[in-house]
């Protein structure tokens, strides 16, 4: 029995490299100083899975940005628009790599950067590779050979691990037409087996390929590819080792393929996929010769690990393939998690009992190594110490009353149909809320924040530190919702926010205030290239102690006669953007949020607020991997949202928010979240978003974004009248909102307020011409 891992956290347990990279970036250090800092963090990582008793440690898991921009740094699969820059600079590969990543504008060069999506269900985000027709590859990058090189070197018992070939081409996307990506995998695959053979030349006896792909829906072609791609790896070099790893989900109907692969060792998510094992020791894989890795440690969460569950998985493996055949691992890369819960020493914030049952980065090192040894001997008294402790962490989590709160449950038991729905349809509501809230056609809002001035964010950090009272701190918060109202009433904006300046984040200041959340104070995870988040965690059954948002929202509605617009995250995005307990399913956890949410909504309504949104940016990217999983998700999701909303009366009207999301495929499962008017991002795509709203037919008002606030340009009343113009092509106008695409907390005041008023002299321009037609 063998231990190994499949990727440990790059970042740097205090966020080294971010510090580093954003120095280099800023001129103030020198490449050689990067690389001294990226040199430092893996050598800390390897050393320390070393000393664990790992007995083999990933390399190239450690990246200055993004694995799969490794990826098309290692191929030369650099798009064109980046040839003139590394021609005329000589940019060293580090440099280039970054203006991939981030665009490059300077010295008379205007390059955009390339596109960035999230890695399959994940929060991190990777750079898409782009491809051509005629995309030719070679070997352009030999990071992973100098990484093996430098472990080596260091005495690291050291494994390459890669971005398997196929999956690299399938997360890539064609940047014209005529061609599928796939079909490039011949000319892809001799730079791989050239690093393969230039690596086993070094000395890697075992090689991890990830391809996270099979655990997609694939097609028959393409796991074809799959299996052609694999035997010709195997006939070129019969002597190497793959460890071929798939997580986040099943194998699923690629099972069968995936058996037939000629490779060494199969990796196993046991977290995400438990039943799969009983199906492979159903077949004769047991009669075959491959090692199973079982991956039983979950690296995608930051609970303790219940090793007599793990050791269960390993003696029903073990009794019918034997102990040879079996490695011990994490579920898949430890990327998704934050270094080191040994760091978290402030006993306020995360108390020793909730701590006793986490495992960051590191803990789960140590399960992995401390699993080997029970299951290797079980009669290892040192094994068996950490066996009773952990024994005792779980059940004591199974009975702790800081967890488990009999109201919320009952709470949760008594939910009915009615609870989920609005008490009339929205072609009843819609009249009643015209009649209350008196709106002009194309009526003009924002999606919430504005923007979160350095100055602003010095206050929160000054009261934080006791430098501000909280009085000091409110005065200052009130002035400026204050300042934000009276310009929003300047410039006639029809319906107002205040402006979200006492958040630090639309979920950490939830969190921060209900029950069954706790925060770590240094547990970032990467999300992508320098940016890391720290997850809030869902430890308990979450209720609701007092109101959160009553008192700016009502005061910033005391300074006006206008409607202001309560603004509150919903259920699902609190959920999906948070480390989720485990020992419940993910859909009770969402209802009890969505029941916490439903009472603010209340509070809201009571204290005069009369238009309230509740956002949901994440509800898309919460889809399972598994086509055939969707359903069952959307149905819990868009009840909790529903949940959340339903407690009002028909006048109070409902808005959610979606953002940067392919809405086609689950249009239907957006209407049934009933919401009376939807905001969404548009602008970017030229609102070719809206067809799909136009081709359903979709019921309710909404707001395709007519501006793109992730940018500072300032766009014209025109070219906004022209995409709204676009918009009333396709769907009624009665049903039209104008507003930005997103929140505009990342924006400065000067753009943020050229930009709105000219939006609100858009839809003015709009009405007029309804009125100089009729
Ligand atoms: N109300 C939030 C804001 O304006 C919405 C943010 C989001 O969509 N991510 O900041
Ligand atoms: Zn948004």
């Amino acid at each position: 029995m063998q231990t190994h891992n499949l990727g440990y956290p790059r970042i740097g347990s205090q966020r080294e490299l971010k510090k580093a990279a954003e120095q280099y970036w800023a001129g103030k250090i020198s490449l050689t100083q990067l690389n001294q800092a990226g040199s430092a963090i893996r050598l800390h990582n390897w050393s320390l899975q070393k000393k664990a008793g790992i007995d083999l440690v990933p390399c190239n898991d450690f990246s200055y940005y993004d694995h799969v921009l490794d990826t098309s740094l290692m191929t030369g699969a650099i798009p064109a628009r980046y040839h003139d820059l590394m021609q005329d600079k000589q940019l060293p590969h580090p440099d280039l790599l970054f203006a991939m990543a981030r665009g490059y504008q300077k010295d008379g060069y205007d390059i955009t950067a390339m596109e960035m999506t999230k890695w399959f269900d994940t929060n991190y985000h990777y750079i898409v590779p782009e491809f051509t027709a005629n995309q030719q590859f070679s070997l352009f990058n030999t990071k992973v050979l100098n990484e093996f090189v430098e472990a080596k070197q260091n005495g690291i018992p050291a494994k390459p691990v890669l971005l398997g070939p196929v999956s690299y081409l399938l997360l890539g996307k064609e940047k014209e037409p005529g061609f599928h990506r796939l079909e490039l995998i011949k000319k892809l695959l001799p730079v791989y087996i050239e690093v393969l053979t230039k690596l086993e030349q070094a000395g890697a006896y075992y090689i991890q390929l990830d391809e996270p792909c099979l655990s997609l829906n694939l097609t028959d072609a393409e796991r074809k590819v799959f299996t052609k791609t694999y035997e010709e790896i195997k006939n070129k070099l019969p002597d190497l080792k793959i460890i071929l790893a798939s997580y986040f989900e099943c194998y699923g109907e690629n099972l069968f393929t995936v058996l037939k692969l000629p490779v060494q060792v199969l990796h196993l998510d046991l977290v995400r996929c438990s039943g799969q094992l009983d199906d492979i020791l159903a077949t004769d894989f047991v009669h075959s010769r491959t090692i199973l890795s079982l991956g039983v440690v979950d690296g995608r969460n930051i609970w303790k690990n219940n090793f007599e569950t793990s050791l269960a998985y390993i003696k029903k493996a073990a009794d019918k393939i034997g102990k040879a055949r079996i490695w011990i691992a994490p579920s898949c890369s430890l990327l998704h998690v934050p270094c080191d819960l040994d760091l978290e020493t402030d006993e306020k914030v995360l108390t020793p009992e909730i701590k006793q049952w986490l495992a960051f980065a590191k803990q789960k090192i140590d399960e992995v190594v401390t699993l080997k040894q029970l299951a290797n001997d079980e009669n290892s008294e040192v094994a068996n110490t950490k066996l009773k402790e952990n024994i005792t962490a779980s059940q004591n989590r199974k009975t702790s009353s800081l967890i488990h709160n009999a109201a919320v449950k009952a709470r949760v038991k008594a939910i009915t149909d009615a609870d989920a729905a609005r008490q009339n349809a929205f072609s009843i509501r819609k009249e009643k809320q015209h009649s209350a809230l008196n709106l002009p056609l194309f009526p003009t809002t924002t999606i919430g924040s504005f923007p979160q001035t350095a100055e602003v964010r010095t206050w929160r950090a000054k009261w934080k530190k006791g430098e501000l009272t909280q009085v000091q701190y409110d005065e200052l918060i009130a002035k400026e919702t204050e300042k934000a109202i009276r310009w929003q009433e300047a410039i006639d904006i029809d319906v107002l926010v205040h402006g979200e300046f006492e958040r630090n984040d639309m979920v950490e200041y939830f969190g921060e205030q209900l029950k069954g959340f706790v925060f770590s104070k240094n547990g970032w995870v990467q999300s992508y290239g320098s940016r890391c988040v720290k997850p809030p965690i869902i430890f308990g059954d979450v209720s609701r102690p007092e109101s959160i948002t009553i008192r700016w929202t009502a005061y910033a509605q005391s300074l006006t006669k206008k409607s202001v617009k309560g603004m509150l995250t919903g259920p699902v995005t609190i959920l999906q953007w948070s480390f989720v307990r485990n020992d419940q399913p993910r859909s009770e956890t969402c209802t009890q949020i969505a029941l916490a949410i439903r009472d603010e909504v209340a509070d809201l309504e009571k204290a005069g607020i009369n238009v309230i949104q509740i956002d949901e940016p994440a509800i898309r990217e919460g889809l399972p991997l598994r086509k055939e999983n969707w359903q069952a998700y959307l149905n819990w999701a868009v009840k909790a949202f529903r949940i959340s909303a339903s407690g009002v009366k028909d006048e109070t009207q409902i808005h959610t928010h979606m953002c940067y999301s392919e809405f086609n495929d689950i249009i239907q499962n957006i209407a049934d979240m009933d919401a009376d008017v939807i905001t969404i991002e548009c602008s970017r795509s030229q609102m070719e978003l809206l067809d799909a709203f136009a081709a359903f037919k979709y019921p309710n008002e909404i707001g395709p974004g007519v501006y793109d606030i992730h940018s500072p340009r300032v766009p014209s009343q025109k070219e906004m009248t022209q995409l709204m113009e676009k918009a009333k092509a396709v769907i009624p106008m009665e049903q039209l909102w104008v507003n930005p695409d997103c929140g505009l907390k990342t924006r400065g005041w000067n753009e943020t307020k050229a930009a709105l008023l000219e939006m609100v002299n858009a839809a003015k321009a709009l009405r007029q011409q309804v009125t100089v037609n009729a």
